[in-house]
């Protein structure tokens, strides 16, 4: 059996970032940092895809695994993060929101938060190992937008990015974290293997594949909590809060969605 394998989420990974994104923005030294703490603990970082793999399939990882993944698809991953991860020889899973693209063009949506990453960089960071999973179309929330809007929003993002890559794409993040049964379906449904949801607890075995949590990290996370985290030791405790607003703000959602529908809004 895998043994519990800590998936980390990032975002930016930036020495000044817009204040929009500035909470879940790492440091390039403080992921350096990081970086060194895995390299420190002998730990391999397969990417998300692979974990969805061995979760079906019950082959193990390599002891120590640690899934790397960045969602949106900021221009700093390709500035800073490749360089560092290619120093180490380790990979990572990059969720892309197809319409923020710094070149979209026509097929712009949406509204990016900062600097994105282009076409180019995309081609580049797939030829250099790293996994391109997608993150929606125009970042929007899903467990708030009728069926045929949610299905696009799938549709889309995997269909630029396969005609972009030439190959799979099998892993989806949701925006914001926001899923719903009815989302998961839909994405299960648009052809993806595997979901990143954000849960703040180790993925167990018999989980759901549209719904493999994700730990946090942020401008904040210190070395120290860091090195407890990949280790898988304190979650429970280190995430509690996180834990709960997740939980308590999925039932407020839950309810806003179905009050809309009633009332013909979605
Ligand atoms: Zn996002």
């Amino acid at each position: 059996m895998t043994p519990a394998v800590p998936v980390l989420m990032y975002h930016s990974v930036s020495p000044q970032p817009p204040a929009a994104t500035r909470r879940l923005s790492v440091h390039p030294d403080a992921f350096a940092g990081q970086l060194a703490v895995l390299r420190r603990q002998g730990c391999t970082t397969p990417t998300f895809a692979e974990l969805g793999d061995a979760l079906r399939s019950g082959r193990p990882l390599p002891e120590r695994s640690v899934v790397l993944t960045f969602d949106d698809g900021y221009a700093d991953f390709h500035e800073y993060a490749l360089p560092l991860l290619e120093a180490h020889g380790f990979t990572a899973t990059v969720f892309v929101t197809t319409g923020w693209l710094d070149d979209a063009g026509s097929d712009a949506a949406g509204r990016p938060l900062d600097r994105m990453l282009s076409w180019a960089q995309v081609r580049d960071l797939a030829g250099a190992g790293i996994e391109i999973g997608a993150h929606s179309h125009s970042h929007a929330q899903l467990d708030q937008i009728a069926a045929p809007a949610l299905e696009e929003e799938l549709r889309r993002s995997k269909l630029l990015l396969e005609g972009e890559l030439g190959q799979p794409v099998e892993s989806l993040a949701y925006p914001f974290g926001y899923s719903s049964a009815r989302v998961r379906a839909a994405v299960a449904d648009g052809g993806y293997r595997f979901a990143a949801a954000v849960g703040n607890r180790l993925p167990g075995p018999g989980g759901d594949l549209m719904a493999v949590p994700r730990l946090t990290v942020r401008r904040t996370t210190g070395e120290a909590a860091f090195t407890r985290t990949v280790q898988g030791e304190g979650i429970a405790r280190r995430f509690a809060v996180d834990r709960a607003l997740t939980r308590g703000w999925a039932a407020v959602r839950r309810g806003r969605y179905a009050v809309n529908r009633v009332r013909g809004r979605v």
